[in-house]
This record gives structure tokens, C-alpha cells and sequence, in this order.
């Protein structure tokens, strides 16, 4: 086939965790704990399957392709305008658009060596150049980011806290950082963990949009929402970028039942408080547990660690599978002896704990 973009031929597709029902049946087991995709342990809120359920009804129409409701409802949740809102089907889609927008054949985005591995797909697809910039202790080094920029830069992509490594920037970072980019250059705040991240000195993001005009915040509903079959997230950015994001994205990319849920589930404030509980108490279980079985791990901000094993990761990884437990290797991320595990409710992470002591010593 004739490629007029030769960056495509330089993607690795996308490894998604294999679904919970499809591994049941390969490996013949009935209680399988999928902790491998970041997902929320505790359910959906049943106000949200209330709201699914009501829209039921109306599957034969198109969804409001401009999110009227969802929009209004995430701008006084957030004290920002509809005018700064873009939708998306799920912040992966915030992210595409945003290259889409953005980058083109000649020019460059810079992102973190263990960033989001989709940083460099949606960069690539769009035929231009990815600038990894060396991580310092597993999370974004900001100095040298913004040493990196250079006259053909037009986004930089941060994540924070950071996946698969759990990390997080200080305010000071930020704001030094921010100190140095230009505003020709688009800065992207990817805070898809940043609800288990909110009470400790990192930037929320929101609160940093008047300060700078070319910032784009993304959130999602797929982690502390528990929303992520329905494919929702959303960008916050000033109103002349946010209209051009919505020029590139495609309409009707959010589902009418994905709105009715999202809408919903802003209004459970209990849901996202027990969420977060749940998830600072699996992380004090999971840290004890791994501090007594001497495994090493990168500390978290967000709802998983990733577990330092000094060896290949594989075997350990498929001798967790056997035991009924899945986790995410990270040899795509470049840490083939790294393992990232979500934080399950206390019993899935009992059987995690009790499988990795058999597994691994
Ligand atoms: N950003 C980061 C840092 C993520 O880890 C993820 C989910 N893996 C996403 C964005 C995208 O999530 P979603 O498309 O479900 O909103």
C-alpha cells in the first residue's frame, strides 16, 4: 500500500488488557481479578445505571452531538464555560483531536519518556515528529521539556499524576516550566488520575486556565467516575482553542447514554468520595504488603503501582495470570521489569498479595 504518512508504519497498536470473560475461558478459571486497566473497583454508582437505563428509551436517535446538558452540568461542577468545553469519547479521542488540530508533517510534540503510550500514537498518526524527553526517577523531567522545544514545537503532552508510572509534578515545577514555554506552543495537562490526586501540592489544572492561555486541560469519567465502558471525557481550555477542537471532532462522538451517565454521575459527589477512600486505603494495603514482601515500587499518586521486579516481568506476569490475577506488563512503556498493578477493592488486593507471594520471591 502507498502511505503518505510513514509514521504510521512506525505504530505498535495499542495493547488493551484482554476482556475478563475471554481470559475466564482461555485459562479455564471462573474468578479472574483483572487489576491491569486503571479501571474503578467499586461498581458503578446506581444513580449512573439508573440514568443509562432511562435512556434506553431514545436509542433510535442521534445523541446531542453538542452536549448541551453535559456541558452545563461540568460547567458550574467546575466553574468554567460551555465556550471551554470540548466532549470526547473518552480523553483518548481529547488527545487525537488535539493532534489532529495541532500537528502536522515538520512539526514536533514532546512528551515523557514513560508518559502515556498514546502520546506518541496520536503525534505519529498525524505524520509528526514525537520528542521523548529522558524521565528523571520514572516521572516528567520539566527542565529538560522545555529545553527540548524548538521552533517547530506545537505540543507538548504532560501527564499528571503520570501513567503507568504514578508520578506527579509539584506546583513550583509547573509553574516554572510554564514560565519557559512560549504561548505559540499548546500545552496539554493530561489529569485523567488527577481525582486521586487532589489534596496533595500538585497543579489542578482548572484552576490554571486563566493563567495560561495555551492550556488544555483533559479529564475523564473512565477512572474515579467508573465510567469506562461508556467511553467519556472532556477538555477545558480558553474559548478560541476550544473552538477549534471543536471544528476537528467528529460529531456525535459522545453516545447519548455515555452523557446521561456522565451527567449523573457528576451529581454522585459520595460515589467519587468513596472512590477515593477505597483507593488510598488499597494503597496503604498493597504498600505494607509489598514493603513486607521486600518488592520494590515507584510511589502513586493515582489507583495503581507499579512494582520494580529487578527481572524480566513476563514470567511473573503470566505466573500471576495462572493464579487467576492480571496486572499490565510495561515492556512497551520500556520497563520490561516492571509490573503495574490497579488498586483493587481489599479483597482483590488480598488475592494479588497472596498470588504474587506464590509467584514471586
Ligand atoms: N490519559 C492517561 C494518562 C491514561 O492513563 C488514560 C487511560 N489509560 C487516558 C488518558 C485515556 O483514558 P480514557 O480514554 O478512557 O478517558
Amino acid at each position: 500500500v502507498a502511505l503518505s504518512n510513514p509514521g504510521v508504519q512506525l505504530l505498535q497498536p495499542y495493547q488493551a488488557g484482554k476482556p475478563v470473560e475471554e481470559l475466564e475461558r482461555e485459562l479455564g478459571l471462573d474468578e479472574i481479578v483483572k487489576l491491569a486497566s486503571n479501571e474503578n473497583p467499586i461498581g458503578p454508582s446506581p444513580q449512573v445505571v439508573a440514568a443509562v437505563e432511562s435512556g434506553l428509551a431514545g436509542l433510535t436517535r442521534y445523541p446531542d452531538s453538542n452536549g448541551f446538558s453535559l456541558k452545563q452540568r461540568l460547567a458550574s461542577r467546575f466553574a468554567v464555560s460551555p465556550q471551554q468545553l470540548t466532549l470526547g469519547n473518552g480523553s483518548n479521542d481529547l488527545l487525537e483531536i488535539v493532534a489532529r488540530t495541532f500537528l502536522r508533517e515538520g512539526t514536533e510534540a514532546i512528551y515523557s519518556q514513560y508518559g502515556f503510550i498514546v502520546y506518541p500514537l496520536v503525534t505519529r498518526a498525524c505524520g509528526a515528529q514525537g520528542v521523548e524527553v529522558p524521565a528523571q526517577e520514572y516521572g516528567h523531567d520539566l527542565q529538560a521539556m522545555a529545553d527540548a522545544i524548538t521552533d517547530k514545537t506545537r505540543v507538548i503532552f504532560l501527564a499528571n499524576p503520570n501513567n503507568p508510572t504514578g508520578t506527579h509534578f509539584s506546583n513550583q515545577a509547573f509553574d516554572a516550566f510554564m514560565a519557559r514555554v512560549p504561548d505559540s506552543v499548546i500545552i496539554v495537562l493530561d489529569e485523567a488520575y488527577s481525582e486521586y490526586a487532589a489534596a496533595i501540592d500538585t497543579p489542578q489544572g482548572l484552576q490554571q486556565l486563566s493563567r495560561y492561555p495555551n492550556l488544555i486541560v483533559t479529564r475523564t469519567f473512565s477512572k474515579a467516575y467508573g465510567l469506562a465502558a461508556l467511553r467519556v471525557g472532556f477538555a477545558v481550555a480558553n474559548p478560541v482553542i476550544t473552538d477549534l477542537l471543536n471544528r476537528v471532532r467528529q460529531p456525535f462522538n459522545v453516545s447519548s447514554l455515555a452523557q446521561l451517565a456522565a451527567c449523573a454521575a457528576l451529581d454522585d459527589e459520595a460515589y467519587l468520595q468513596r472512590t477515593v477512600a477505597v483507593n488510598a486505603a488499597g494503597y496503604q494495603q498493597l504498600t505494607v504488603a509489598l514493603d513486607a514482601l521486600q518488592v520494590d515500587y515507584i510511589p502513586s499518586v493515582a489507583n495503581f503501582i507499579t512494582l520494580d521486579l529487578k527481572q524480566d516481568a513476563l514470567p511473573v506476569y503470566q505466573a500471576l495470570l495462572h493464579e487467576g490475577v492480571i496486572v499490565r506488563p510495561l515492556a512497551v512503556y520500556g520497563l520490561p521489569r516492571h509490573l503495574r498493578v490497579t488498586i483493587g477493592t481489599e479483597a482483590e488486593n488480598l488475592r494479588f498479595v497472596a498470588a504474587l507471594k506464590k509467584v514471586y520471591s
